[in-house]
């Protein structure tokens, strides 16, 4: 049997190549905040979103594109509002996302079923409607994560001087958790809402086990997140055909995810063990300070950035909002 011949299939690869393109370009920016586990809230609110299209028989994507973007638009708020007190308020939105999901799938017999689809991904029962909404979604959720990449990386890696510099950093920052609403559902065919964060933060967190700067990162990561979208539809597909054993996309995609990741690890090392034994000078980094890289940096420091120039040891550090940082050859040090 030819697997590839066939309209279903075509459709599912078609969705995992462009879920596999959308999700870590989100993830990149939701890894740099330190928000790793947005997308998991996003999902767990989302399942609200596909029970209330499931029971009311309207197309619970864009149900779930809806409740999930309020979830996100809610979560960045109260994020913003600091840690104390946000914890809580973040869990009893994901406990409550999930219980209405499945309390509201309860009034319906026939939904508690579909829902599970939902839950774990099942790219095999995708109609070609599906799949063009799939299309459109992860276009849209490039194309900003990409066009808007330097304004959207100063927010995230430094928000005091991205305020400074003029950029409205609530406006950037609520757009990241839209755009992780618009990929949680955009990837819910694929892996399921109970793993999406998966695909949105493990191919980052290998890309940036071997990538250091902030473009290449989000470059490897997108090959990554399509190599183990598609490579885990290959794997469901291959135990479907030769054991019979209907096994969810959602596992397989991500349990592909995790192996790379597995294997970027001892690369990673050997990677850093050789870049720092090709730094030429070590000793000019005897500050006793630890040496971390900031990758790339909104703006040049120079003499006439605005920044006050410290000297420190060997070097000149620049400060900013509590930060110091000290050009160090291409890229940047910080204390
Ligand atoms: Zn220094
Ligand atoms: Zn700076
Ligand atoms: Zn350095």
């Amino acid at each position: 049997m030819d697997l590839f011949a066939l309209e279903f299939f075509q459709r599912a690869l078609i969705a995992a190549v462009f879920t596999g393109l959308a999700a870590p370009v989100v993830g990149t920016y939701l890894v740099q905040r330190r928000l790793a586990l947005m997308g998991d809230g996003v999902g767990h609110v989302a399942v609200t979103g596909v029970a209330l299209g499931l029971v009311t028989g309207l197309a619970p994507t864009w149900t779930a594109v809806v409740v999930a973007t309020l979830g996100a638009i809610t979560i960045e708020l109260i994020r913003e509002r600091g840690r104390t007190g946000g914890d809580v308020a973040l869990a009893l939105l994901f406990y409550g996302g999930i219980a209405g999901g499945i309390l509201l799938t309860g009034l319906d017999g026939q939904s508690a079923s579909t829902l599970n689809s939902y839950l774990f991904g099942s790219l095999t029962t995708l109609a070609a409607a599906d799949v063009w909404f799939t299309i459109a979604l992860a276009v849209l959720v490039v194309a900003l994560g990409i066009g808007l990449a330097p304004q959207l990386f100063a927010v995230a890696q430094d928000p005091d001087f991205a305020r400074v510099a003029g950029l409205d950093v609530r406006r950037y920052n609520l757009l990241v958790a839209v755009l992780a609403a618009v990929t949680v559902t955009v990837a819910m065919r694929t892996v399921g809402l109970l793993l999406v964060s998966a695909l949105l933060v493990v191919p980052v967190a290998t890309s940036q086990q071997v990538m250091r700067t902030f473009r290449r990162t989000l470059a490897l990561a997108v090959v990554l997140g399509v190599i183990a979208s598609v490579g885990g539809l290959l794997v469901a597909a291959w135990l479907s055909v030769t054991y019979d054993a209907q096994v969810a996309t959602g596992a397989t995609i991500v349990l592909l995810a995790l192996a790379m990741f597995m294997l970027s690890w001892p690369v990673g090392y050997v990677m850093r063990r050789r870049a720092r034994a090709r730094t030429p000078f070590p000793a000019a980094h005897a500050h006793d300070e630890e040496h971390v890289e900031t990758g790339e940096h909104p703006h040049r420091h120079g003499p006439d950035c605005g920044h006050p120039a410290v000297v420190h040891g060997d070097h000149v550090d620049y400060v900013h909002d509590g930060h110091r940082h000290a050009p160090h050859g291409e890229h940047y040090d910080e204390h």
